[in-house]
């Protein structure tokens, strides 16, 4: 099959299409280099000013602040979740705090715990991660070493819609899976991580965007690879950093520079095409019912359940064959889930809101 679905896997996820096209023209031979961007040395000239690219649109795309760094790392969202503790963690005077508000939160507080104690401030689990805390549920504690958040929880479907103020106490946040969809307030950030293959590249590599003072914090006796004043102090570039990815990124945030148009256009984007597929669950009686309460529906995962897991199986194989793939919802929350990323074009949202209203029809 050469024929592209419409992809709605929740990552690794569709990629714009320009940027799989120009991946595939350079292959063989970057411009004015004569070899790949798999081929060529990372201490180079050519790789730095890809990795020199990445950083800088990266930086205007956010509008990151002077006293901020941009780090390419490897290990995933996973790893992070132990750097953070293990770096962030040492000499503070209360523990770090936990908002859960899906899996991924769990996920991350399961590695912090082993780097020591912590706090949990907020847990959506009495209602099975449908919603965020209400905007005064919780408060960090003045002293706490951080409080950790993620943006998006790819898995339940509930998104942050704006940046949390947490004051002095540094936000740490797993923006993993909407990275990029929306302008940010950087300065309400410490630190800011994401693995690349939901919204921003493909695996392998792990943007994190960090706070110049918190880096005081990283331990010398940390291991090389999982101090992050290491990578700072090294411009990415302590070991090999993986490049392919790097590259990647640099591609995916040139096309949202000069193809989008900047984060405002994708914001704007990424909601009409969020409000297409909600007003379809709003619109059908019942037959679709979200899984997001309405307050705290993402913009990136749309979870949703049929009236019976028979009608869901067959929502996916009819699905599957007119292109629309990868629909089905994760374990935990069952159903269906439609992950709509920055590269999801507007063809496939279409296609699918056409699909789940002529299957409502039918089989209400
Ligand atoms: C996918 C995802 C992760 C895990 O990323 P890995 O790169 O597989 O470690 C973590 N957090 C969120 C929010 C995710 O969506």
């Amino acid at each position: 099959m050469t024929e592209r679905i419409f992809n709605f896997s929740a990552g690794p996820a569709v990629l714009p299409l320009p940027v799989l096209e120009q991946a595939q023209r350079e292959l063989l031979a970057l411009p004015g280099v004569g070899a790949s961007v798999l081929e060529i040395s990372h201490r180079g000239k050519p790789f730095q000013s890809i990795l020199e690219s990445a950083k800088l649109r990266l930086k205007s795309l956010l509008d990151v602040p002077d006293n901020y760094h941009i780090l390419f790392l490897q290990g995933g969202a996973r790893l992070q979740f132990s750097m953070v503790p293990m770096n962030l963690m040492p000499g503070s005077a209360a523990p770090p705090e936990y908002v859960l508000t899906g899996s991924w939160g769990k996920n991350a507080l399961k590695e912090a715990e082993k780097a020591g104690p912590l706090r949990i401030v907020w847990d959506g689990k009495d209602t099975r991660y449908d919603r965020l805390p209400a905007p005064d549920a919780w408060k960090p504690t003045p002293q706490a070493a951080y409080v950790h958040i993620t943006s998006n929880e790819t898995i339940q479907g509930v998104q942050f819609p704006d940046d949390p103020d947490t004051g002095e106490v540094p936000l740490v946040c797993d923006a993993s899976s909407d990275f990029l969809h929306r302008p940010l307030n950087i300065s309400r950030y410490g630190l800011l991580y994401a693995c690349a293959q939901k919204n921003a590249g493909p695996a392998g590599v792990t943007i994190v965007i960090l706070r110049e003072d918190l880096l005081d914090r990283s331990g010398d006796s940390l291991p090389g690879y999982l101090n992050y004043r290491i990578h700072a102090e090294n411009n990415s570039l302590w070991n090999t950093p993986p490049s392919f990815g790097v590259y990647m990124v640099d591609l995916v945030a040139r096309w949202l520079q000069e193809e989008i148009g900047g984060l405002e256009k994708m914001y704007a984007q990424n909601r009409d095409q969020a409000n297409t597929l909600y007003r379809v669950l709003d619109n059908t009686n019942g037959f679709y019912r979200g899984h997001a309460q309405p307050e705290s529906r993402s913009l990136m995962n749309v979870t949703f359940r049929l009236p019976s897991e028979e009608l869901e199986q067959r929502f996916l194989a009819d699905a599957e064959r007119q292109g629309l793939s990868a629909l089905k919802g994760h374990r935990s929350v069952g159903g269906i889930r439609a992950s709509i990323y920055n590269a999801m074009p507007w063809e496939g949202v279409n296609a699918l809101r056409d699909f789940m209203q002529d299957f409502a029809t039918q089989n209400a």
